[in-house]
């Protein structure tokens, strides 16, 4: 009951009130943390397309028709591996996303590649990816759709986090006409399992929303409140993300009213009333470009990862804003943009959360940029 009225307390909250909260949240911080905002220089190394599911705003996966004449991708090339990993040394990028469809295994065509390249399932070509990358002194992220617990712990030793959005566990999704008619592991149940098996393991774990799918508000609250449950049972939530959807061509879901950028970003400052300073909310930048003061007076404090030279493949009509730019916005509202790595400041140290060779390989990058600070 209590919830409930809380929820609708949050519906009918105004603009002004919500940023008020959210500065006397932000007064609990430090002085020196309080008009920070983080991100991390990324590239995305787009494994597989594959997709055991077929959501409706997914742009991704193999069914739907490229306009750009892209190719699906069954297995990323050795060779482009190689390339991505040299052009992300040479931006000086810390973080390597890991993304793949849903159990792209399942498909004859990709376990056929995997055989032939003598790997024995996706796993294992995940697993020596994010070895080859702490070797170059890159910090894989891996978000490869649903995992088993042992699954999950294996990638936990090579990966400095690990992220699944949540999405939304609206149950209406899944029916007739709803964007999860056709997606059968994305049940509410599967989600939330997979999100609390990562904190029993103590992995940094990044989660979050995608908004205006067919959800309603109250959906949205009750679902930052389930991650907040599962963040205060195992302490592993680093950031929550709240992604927009944004129209495509091409793919089976077409909203009557895309949902606006306004609510996207109440939706964030209703994260921070309710993750206060415990986890970052963070809006992807380029969902919300000429919108960034709004996203800061909203308790916003990360913009994720930001790649200067891979796409969002998952929205790959908006390309990432210049750090530069950001940073000059941050500026200009009296913020600091401070670059970070994929696993968050306080899980470094924090008991159990990061592995000896993440450490070894976090040293790693900060002596690189020691040496390079120093020449
Ligand atoms: S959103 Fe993810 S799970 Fe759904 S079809 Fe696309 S790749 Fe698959």
């Amino acid at each position: 009951m209590k919830v409930t009225q809380n929820i609708e307390e949050l519906e009918s909250i105004s603009i002004k009130k919500l940023k008020e909260k959210i500065d006397s949240i932000k007064t609990e911080l430090p002085k020196e943390e309080q008009k920070v905002i983080t991100f991390s220089k990324n590239f995305t190394l787009s494994l597989s397309n594959y997709c055991q599911n077929q959501c409706g705003y997914c742009f991704y996966n193999q069914r739907i028709h490229k306009e750009n004449n892209e190719q699906n991708v069954v297995l990323i090339k050795e060779d482009k591996i190689n390339e991505l990993i040299q052009t992300g040394i040479r931006y000086g990028c810390t973080e390597a996303l890991l993304m793949s469809g849903e159990a792209p295994d399942n498909y004859e065509v990709v376990q056929k590649e995997l055989e032939k390249r003598k790997y024995s399932d996706f796993l294992q070509f995940v697993k020596h990816l994010s070895e080859k990358l702490l070797d170059e002194n890159l910090l894989p992220h891996t978000n490869i759709g649903l995992l088993t617990i042992g699954q999950l712990k294996s990638l936990k030793e090579i990966n400095a986090s690990m992220g699944l959005m949540i999405e939304s566990t609206c149950e209406s999704l899944s029916n007739p006409g709803g964007v999860h008619e056709y997606s059968p592991s994305k049940t509410p149940e599967n989600r939330t399992r997979h999100i609390a098996n990562a904190g029993k393991l103590k992995i940094p774990f990044t989660t979050g929303l995608l908004i205006g799918i067919g959800e309603k508000f109250q959906d949205r609250v009750s679902d930052l409140l389930l991650i907040k449950e599962l963040h205060q049972k195992y302490g592993h939530i680093q950031e929550v993300i709240i992604q927009n959807f944004t129209n495509k061509i091409g793919i089976p879901y077409r909203p009557k009213k895309p949902i606006s950028i306004e609510e996207t970003l109440k939706t964030a400052g209703i994260a921070r009333l309710i993750f206060r300073n415990e986890s970052a909310v963070q809006v992807p930048p380029n969902l919300i470009l000429n919108y960034e003061k709004e996203a800061l007076e909203m308790g916003v404090n990360d913009f994720g990862g930001v790649s200067p030279f891979t796409l969002d493949y998952i929205n790959p009509d908006h390309s990432w804003p210049k750090i530069d730019f950001l940073e000059k916005i941050c500026k200009s509202n009296g913020y600091e943009l401070r670059e970070r790595l994929p696993i968050y400041e306080k899980y470094i140290n924090k008991k159990d959360f990061c592995p000896e060779n993440i450490k070894k390989t976090i040293n790693n990058i900060n002596q690189n940029v020691r040496s390079k600070k120093n020449s």
